[in-house]
């Protein structure tokens, strides 16, 4: 009897325990679904026996898959800030060529805004014709590799738009601002012409003359003299204009200028207004006015041919019987070297290309008086290599004042 009840006891007792497992496995079971079903801020418990291992395993993945996404997010983050660094505009397109995404730069080059144009056909950002052919080319595989020249935005700029393939669906579309690379091999071929187109005259007229003075019956007495003066003339020009290109480019070449020193100002200007009245013979009236006594640091050479070009230019562009009128003055702490003259003026639109190399308003004239077409360039460098500019006034008619304005700290009391 007392044996059966021991069994009915530990049977209940069985019964009892096995509950108590099943609640337990229960609750953890149900632990681990709320954590499945959000890992972030569902807890996981400990659990014990057979789901300890459970848990922790899954403990355990839970911390690497943490550790992967924040090296992941890092990356990514390291790479977008990579990308707006890149100077060139970055258009992410989807296989709908649709925007994806895009950098800093191509939204400034556009005027576009992520939140605004994510999802814009990008035709209908680029309604140009040729970017809708050049877009049909890249989509059929042809070569596109060239990429495409555009010009887009207000002020228009110059850009080489290229579409790059990536990874079988969308692309990637680049916009590279050469605004200042078209410019500046514009300037080259430009140079290059003017300065061919200016040498070419006088070595026409030297092989001209050359051939009439080695003919059967060559030019003899006061022809020859007044046939070896024009020779002379036409290699004076040429080798005025070489002087100039040389300044120019030494100037360029150099972008520290080399030795600075005083320049007792009163003195360089004393000597200036003695070689314009020797360069004028006698046609101009050349006068100094005001001249502050404070000297000017900077080099000496440099502005020395700076300041003596804006007086030949004077007395160049000034009919006989005109005034030119030299000053040194410091306007509101700032040196001032101007040359006036009662010349005959250049008209408004004009006066910002004249330091433009070979610009001119009138050719002939530059050219009669011996002009290269350089000098106001030159003068331009000088001053801008001292921290200074060139400021013009002038009246068609009635005359012009070229001012050379320098920084205060240039000044010497
Ligand atoms: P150039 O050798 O032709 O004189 P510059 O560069 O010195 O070249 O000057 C450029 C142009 O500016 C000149 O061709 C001339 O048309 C104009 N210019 C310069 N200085 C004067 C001036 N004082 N009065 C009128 N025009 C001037």
């Amino acid at each position: 009897m007392s044996f059966a009840y021991a069994l009915a006891g530990l049977l209940g007792l069985c019964l009892a325990w096995a509950v108590v497992r099943l609640v337990r496995e229960a609750r953890q079971r149900r632990a681990l679904l709320a954590w499945l079903r959000d890992t972030a801020s569902a807890e996981l418990p400990d659990g014990d026996d057979a789901w300890r291992e459970v848990f922790s395993a899954q403990r355990q993945l839970q911390k690497e898959n943490r550790r992967d996404l924040a090296q992941l997010t890092m990356r990514l983050e390291r790479f977008l800030k990579a990308t707006q660094a890149i100077p060139d505009g970055v258009i992410l397109l989807d296989a709908d060529d649709r925007i994806e995404w895009h950098n800093r730069v191509a939204g400034e080059q556009l005027g576009i805004a992520l939140e605004d144009d994510q999802g814009t056909l990008i035709v209908h950002l680029f309604r140009y014709p040729v970017f809708l052919s050049y877009l049909r080319r890249f989509r059929s595989g042809e070569a596109t590799e060239d990429g495409l020249s555009l010009e887009l935005g207000t002020p228009p700029r110059q850009f080489l738009v290229r579409l790059l393939p990536v990874a079988n669906q969308g692309s990637l579309l680049l916009l590279r601002d050469v605004t200042d690379m078209v410019r500046t091999e514009r300037m080259r071929v430009d140079f290059v012409a003017n300065v061919s187109h200016e040498l070419r005259t006088p070595v026409t007229v030297i092989s001209g003359f050359l051939e009439q003075m080695t003919c059967d019956e060559p030019p003899q007495g006061e022809d020859a003299k007044r046939f070896l003066a024009m020779m002379s003339d036409q290699a004076g020009r040429m080798r005025r204009l070489i002087e100039d290109l040389l300044t120019l480019s030494r100037l360029e070449g150099e972008s520290r200028l080399v030795s600075e020193d005083e320049i007792v100002m009163p003195t360089m200007i004393a000597e200036l207004i003695e070689e314009a009245d020797a360069l004028s013979s006698g046609r101009h009236t050349v006068t100094c006015g005001e001249v502050e006594p404070v000297n000017l640091f900077g080099n000496p050479e440099e502005l020395r041919s700076a300041f003596a070009n804006l007086l030949s230019n004077a007395i160049r562009y000034t009919p006989e019987w005109g005034e030119i009128t030299v000053r040194w003055q410091v306007h509101e702490g700032k040196p001032v070297f101007s040359v006036q003259d009662t010349g005959i003026g250049i008209a408004s639109d004009h006066i910002p290309r004249l330091t433009e190399r070979f610009y001119r308003v009138d050719r002939g004239r530059s050219s009669s008086s011996g002009g290269t077409g350089l000098g106001l360039a030159i003068v331009k460098h000088v001053l801008s290599r001292h921290g200074g500019c060139i400021k013009i006034d002038s009246t068609p008619g009635r005359g012009s004042t070229f001012s050379a304005m320098l920084p205060a700290e240039r000044l010497r009391r």
